[in-house]
């Protein structure tokens, strides 16, 4: 039978879950205090790279982000009064980087992210949202081969997995994208990854839909829960009270304040991004592009050219360092030269980010009807759709798609 369910959070994630929830027979709520689709998932990169299942903690990475923290160019800021917060975190993520432990996440990652665009499919055709999606892949750049052979380990790990990809020579790059700088030599082409024009348009749009089935939206903030022996009979917000079923934290960055009300501590850290979109770039790309070494992606958007970058941790209340957006188009400008950044605007987003960057998902160990849908660090977009579907499934007491286990929220990090 239909429940009330309330979702917390109008992200990519929470609209993911409401819609599969609606399409279980649920009666669904989601309360917000933003409009749908404008916070952290409004300005992202607009990729669905469903073959990315490898943890960002990995051995050597520690290595790695202090060499990028101590570049001046380099993607990785620190704010250093944020570090005594964030070095218990830290701590975790430094034991999710052992070997065994990358396995059990690649494992976990394996079996959540490859059937992410098939989830979203039918979203987007129910909701009206194929124009905006496009198909035709990823395209990974680097300098010379001694580059792509230094990062040969991590493609080797995508091959172990059977997950598709294509090696480019220079002179096929150069008919791929043509724009692109010819100090890049070399390439990979993702080719089942899809992206979107428009992040935001694909909120909204679900948003539209979940309201068009009888669901409903309310700006309000989360304040607490009325909790009996049942379980959360009740969601408190700053300007009432929305009794339930139910209930989704689909919070984003800002989940983890929710889940202690409902006595679940979880190392959540917001690594913050940038983007900039550039709408008379003057420059023509038919793939989302990366380069990896600078962790910049760039997509072409129906606003203009969007270069999106950095990892910085100034802590999730830190005013903006703009800074950070500067390095991201001067990145892009050595990627495509000749870029018009005439008209450009600027943001940043908070990535919710788990020490072994797996999401949590599933019920609550305390109250049996409360669900958690958030840590999806870089990989929102892609998996808002198949983490709803298994959203829902656990909230219909039916067996999920696939084994919830080690998403749990009370896992060892
Ligand atoms: C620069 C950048 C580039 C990215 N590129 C990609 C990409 O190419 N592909 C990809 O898959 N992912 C990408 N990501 C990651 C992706 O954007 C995120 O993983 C995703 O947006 C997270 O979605 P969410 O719904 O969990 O969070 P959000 O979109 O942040 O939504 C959470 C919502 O919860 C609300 N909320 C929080 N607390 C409360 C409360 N107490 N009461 C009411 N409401 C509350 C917030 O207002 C917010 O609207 C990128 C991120 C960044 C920053």
């Amino acid at each position: 039978m239909g429940q009330n369910v309330v979702v917390i959070g109008a992200g990519v994630v929470g609209m993911g879950c409401a819609s599969y929830l609606q399409r279980d027979g649920h009666q669904v709520t989601v309360i917000d205090r933003v409009e749908p689709g404008r916070s952290t998932s409004f300005g992202n990169g607009g990729g669905i790279a469903s073959t990315f299942v490898l943890p960002l903690a990995m051995p050597g990475l520690m290595k790695k982000y202090v060499k990028y923290y101590l570049d001046p160019e380099g993607p990785v800021s620190l704010r250093w009064s944020h570090m005594p917060q964030m070095l218990p975190f830290l701590w975790k993520f430094l034991r999710n980087c052992r070997p065994e432990r990358v396995k059990e996440c690649t494992e976990a990652l394996t079996s959540f992210m490859p059937p992410a665009y098939a989830a979203w499919k039918p979203l987007f055709e129910e909701a009206g949202l194929t124009d905006l999606v496009r198909a035709g892949g990823g395209l990974w750049i680097y300098k010379d081969d001694a580059a792509l052979r230094h990062d040969w380990p991590f493609w080797q790990g995508r091959r172990d997995k059977g997950l598709p990809f294509e090696v480019i020579s220079d002179d096929e790059l150069r008919q791929l994208e043509p724009s692109i700088s010819r100090d890049y030599k070399a390439a990979v082409l993702e080719t089942d990854w899809h992206y979107v024009r428009n992040p935001y348009k694909i909120v909204a749009g679900l948003a539209e839909l979940v309201q068009r089935k009888g669901g409903k939206i309310v700006l309000d903030e989360v304040v607490d829960f009325d909790r009996g022996p049942e379980g959360v009979t009740a969601v408190l917000t700053k300007g009432g009270r929305y009794p339930c079923d139910a209930v989704v934290i689909a919070a984003g960055a800002w989940s983890d304040k929710l889940a202690r009300k409902l006595g679940s501590k979880v190392p959540l850290e917001s690594q913050r991004g940038y983007h900039v979109t550039l709408p008379n770039s003057g420059v023509d790309i038919r793939h989302l592009i990366i380069a990896g070494a600078a962790k910049i992606a760039i997509t072409p958007m129906d606003m203009g050219l969007r270069i999106v970058g950095a990892s910085a941790f100034p802590g999730i209340d830190a005013p903006a360092d703009w800074r950070q957006s500067e390095m991201v188009l001067s990145w892009g400008k050595r990627i495509l030269p000749g870029i018009n950044a005439e008209g450009m605007t600027q943001w940043f987003g908070e990535r919710p980010l788990t020490p072994d960057s797996l999401p949590v998902l599933g019920a609550s160990p305390h109250f049996r009807n409360a669900f958690y849908a958030f840590g999806h660090s870089h990989m929102g977009l892609t998996t808002g759709a198949i983490t709803g579907k298994l959203i829902a499934e656990a909230v219909s007491h039916k067996p999920t798609s696939i084994d919830l286990a080690p998403f749990r929220i009370d896992r060892s990090y």
